[in-house]
């Protein structure tokens, strides 16, 4: 990795918190490997407004943005695409000399996350969860073919999800009795510490082929247990994490960067959290 010097280029995560973030690890392990003379830092973000200024200020090359900016950092950035604008969120911004671009790319996560797994071209999915997350992957899911239908505990947040979406709705009470080709869960149940709770049953696992979750923490959550025992296939969330990541690095530098070492350590870390 070329030294830190005068021509070391920024990237960073903008988020509160951000503490946790894999996205240091995995987009510094990718600049070393490709040996581009760049660092990326978390920065905790309380106060967006001046954040902004300064990503022009300091000529900050590219940021992600995690919650909860993903919608507040819109209306402070000088373009925000089609496909953030659809979603309703930014999780990447291009500074393209000053002038700076949000887009996103959750949606690329999940879908590369599910088709290295399963179909979703024609199949149908039902979604657990009407927040940020589901937002992304009910957009990816219906861009690239599928029929979806979302389902979420407060139901009229589901419900203006689908209309602005067009997608179907079904009550949160009648998830156990739903069948489809694929389940995704963007609800945070199962998230480490409540690693025993599933959104659920056991018995309504075997009305579908492809399981996914969301959370990544931890990695095989009580939903993607349950999904094994039943024969679904499994998505773990890391997928969906890791790819988004791989999808901004190539729009930051135009590169490939290096997404199997990226899993390994995003993995390792993972494991170590566990024991
Ligand atoms: P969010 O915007 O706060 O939305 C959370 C959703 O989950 C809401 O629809 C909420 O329903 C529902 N929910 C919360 N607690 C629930 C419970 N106990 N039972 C049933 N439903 C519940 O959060 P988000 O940004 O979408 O993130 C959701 C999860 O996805 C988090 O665990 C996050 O770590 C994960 N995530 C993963 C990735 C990845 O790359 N793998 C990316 C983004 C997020 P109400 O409307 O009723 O409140």
């Amino acid at each position: 990795m070329p030294c830190i010097d005068a021509n070391t280029m920024l990237y960073g995560i903008i988020g509160h918190p951000v503490r946790h973030s894999f996205s240091p690890l995995i987009h510094n392990f990718a600049f070393k490997t490709l040996n581009i003379n760049a660092i990326y830092l978390a920065f905790d973000v309380t106060d967006l407004p001046s954040a902004a200024l300064g990503i022009r200020a300091l000529g900050i090359k590219g940021l992600s943005v995690t919650i909860p900016h993903k919608t507040s950092i819109m209306p402070l950035l000088d373009e925000v695409d089609d496909t953030a604008r659809q979603i309703g969120a930014v999780n990447t911004i291009i500074n393209r000399g000053g002038w700076l671009i949000g887009t996103n790319t959750d949606w690329i996560g999940v879908v590369s996350a599910i088709k290295e797994r399963g179909k979703i071209q024609g199949k149908d999915y039902l979604i657990l969860g009407a927040g940020g997350a589901a937002r992304a992957v009910a957009y990816g899911l219906k861009k690239e073919g599928a029929k979806v239908v979302i389902c979420n505990r407060t139901y009229e947040k589901a419900r203006s999800l689908a209309e602005e979406l067009d997608l179907e709705v079904i009550k949160w009470e009648d998830r156990n009795d739903f069948r489809a080709y694929g389940l995704v869960n963007t609800t945070p149940v199962g998230m480490w510490p409540e690693v025993d709770k599933s959104p659920m049953e056991q018995k309504a696992l075997k009305n579908y082929a492809l399981v996914m979750d969301a959370v990544y923490r931890p990695l095989e959550t009580c939903l993607l247990k349950q999904a094994k025992l039943a024969g679904c296939l499994c998505v773990d969330g890391l997928k969906m994490l890791i790819y988004q990541g791989v999808e901004q690095f190539k729009l930051w530098t135009g590169k490939e960067p290096p997404i199997e070492g990226m899993f390994k350590i995003a993995i390792e870390i993972l494991q170590n959290e566990q024991n």
